[in-house]
């Protein structure tokens, strides 16, 4: 018997307006793992509805009393452990480590949203009258629409929700379709911390149902995205038509440089953890590799030497390097990717395979900006290595994208390395580390393509409060009529 999942809407869990539930299989052998409710339109409503009625109480409570509901949700979560990684394997198809890695950053998160909140202060402001005395405080935006995508669904979900809930809104969630099961655990934990009813509700269902009710209803003030561009793009465009502000973490095609200076040793251990890990389905995944032509061949040959050596297999085999993709549309994207690369006179090094929902890990080198894997975001595991010749060349390429969401730099030269960073275009750059990186609390966003916004701690709650000026007059004031 497999388990049965229901939608989370004010505090109860509850069956599907249509009644309908599908059967969620694993990528990692196609074995049936839970039936899930597919919500639709009306239970997305009745879930807005709930967080709308519970914002009125919710964002009336201290601080400190919703820190310690959070504190409550992060053990919650810390005592589940176990129970989030085996889903996010069996789900999603990640590794352990990443499954390992993505529940234990998202109670960091959480602890995060729990601090942030009791820290989070309005201002004072000179006033330019006498007897006014002039000050700011912070406002919760109301319900907050929060919409993620299936690479990371749990992290992705629980810093946006976590740090929404902090500042005193409530929240719809929506979880991609392809990963149903963990949002059905992020419900139940929530349910079993003891936060109010209301305040966050879970709703599994389509984006063109659910998703686009969330987005388009009056009731919601915010909506914080996680998705693919053109999914963004049509988000905020139909957010404008009820005035919503939006935050938009999207794709991203992320260049990693390494220069004629670098360890390659230590190079190629970046390029490797950096694209490929996750099977390459990372936002800001090193998803171009672009190498000074004085160590392009020495490079190639270590890093292909250590690609094709990546053990791809079931992920619940901890010693497995690379599991499947999360479906096989993903497969097949990325069989037209490669397609297009050796149509176009691509050299594949390595990889080029594929069985079932495995794709494996794909290296191609003799590429130019016109191949669709320089040009698209390849969400997945192949890679191109590219060869210039100085610097200026180096710029050149990572800024010909659309994209700008992160950025890597290989270098000894500290000073060349930021003179680089100075000139590319994106939200995040990191210089002798991977594209990836990533903690609770920093700015994490991108520019262009890439989205605009920013999130973790205090800057998710920039994104979903506003600030109220407010003042007191405390002298009889002379007005002009
Ligand atoms: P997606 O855009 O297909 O889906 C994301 C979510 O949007 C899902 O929950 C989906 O059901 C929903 N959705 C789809 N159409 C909608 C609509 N019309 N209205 C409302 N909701 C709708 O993305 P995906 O395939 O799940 O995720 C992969 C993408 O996410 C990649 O492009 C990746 O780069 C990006 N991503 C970005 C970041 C970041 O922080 N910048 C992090 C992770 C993933």
């Amino acid at each position: 018997m497999i388990p049965r999942y229901k939608l989370y809407i004010n505090g109860e869990f509850v069956e599907p307006h249509s009644g309908e539930y599908k059967i969620k299989n694993s990528p990692i052998d196609n074995s049936p793992l839970a039936e899930v409710a597919i919500g639709d339109r009306e239970d997305a409503k009745k879930a807005i509805d709930a967080a709308y009625e519970a914002f009125k109480s919710w964002s009336t409570l201290t601080a400190i009393k919703r820190s310690e509901y959070l504190y409550k949700l992060a053990e919650v979560f810390k005592a589940n452990e176990e129970d989030l990684i085996n889903t996010l394997i069996v789900e999603g198809g990640g590794i352990y480590k990443k499954a390992w890695g993505e529940v234990v950053f998202t109670e960091r998160l959480i602890i995060n949203a729990a601090e942030t909140a009791r820290h989070f202060k309005g201002s004072t402001i000179p006033s330019d009258s006498e007897g006014i005395i002039s000050l700011t405080f912070r406002k919760p935006k109301g319900v907050v629409g929060v919409i993620t995508p299936w690479n990371y669904p749990l992290s992705i979900s629980m810093k946006k929700v976590a740090h929404s809930i902090a500042a005193g809104n409530t929240v719809v969630l929506k979880v991609s379709s392809e990963t149903p099961i963990i949002a059905a655990k992020i419900a139940e934990l929530v349910h079993k911390a003891g936060i109010p009813k209301g305040v966050i509700n879970v709703v599994n269902g389509p984006g063109s149902t659910v998703g686009d009710e969330i987005v388009t209803n009056k009731k919601i003030s915010h909506i914080t995205f996680t998705g693919e561009t053109t999914t963004g793009k049509e988000i905020a465009s139909k957010a404008g038509g009820s005035l919503k502000t939006v935050t938009l973490e999207l794709g991203g095609s992320d260049p990693l440089i390494i220069l004629d200076d670098a360890d390659i040793n230590q190079a190629v251990k970046i390029a490797v953890f950096g694209a490929f890990f996750h099977q390459g389905q990372i936002c800001t995944s090193s998803k171009r590799i672009i190498v000074h032509e004085k160590v392009y061949d020495q490079f190639v040959k270590k890093f292909v030497e250590r690609i094709s050596q990546l053990k791809v297999g079931d992920p619940r085999d901890k010693s497995t390097e690379q599991g499947p993709l999360v479906s096989k549309k993903q497969v097949d994207t990325m069989i037209s990717f490669f397609n297009d690369a050796v149509n176009r006179g691509g050299k594949v090094l390595t990889g080029g395979k594929w069985v079932d929902d495995y794709f494996y890990p794909t290296v191609i080198t003799d590429v130019d900006r016109n191949f669709r894997i320089m040009r698209e975001e390849v969400f997945g595991p192949i890679r191109p290595v590219v060869m210039v010749k100085n610097d200026e060349e180096a710029i050149e390429v990572a800024n010909d994208t659309e994209y700008g969401l992160s950025a890597a730099i290989v270098t000894k030269d500290i000073n060349r390395a930021l003179k680089i960073a100075d000139q590319i275009e994106s939200g995040m750059v990191h210089i002798n580390d991977v594209t990836m990186l990533e903690e609770s609390h920093i700015p994490f966003g991108g520019i262009k393509n890439s989205g605009f916004g920013r999130e973790g701690g205090e800057y998710s709650f920039q994104e979903t409060t506003y600030e109220r000026w407010t003042t007191f007059t405390i002298r009889e004031r002379k007005y002009p009529i």
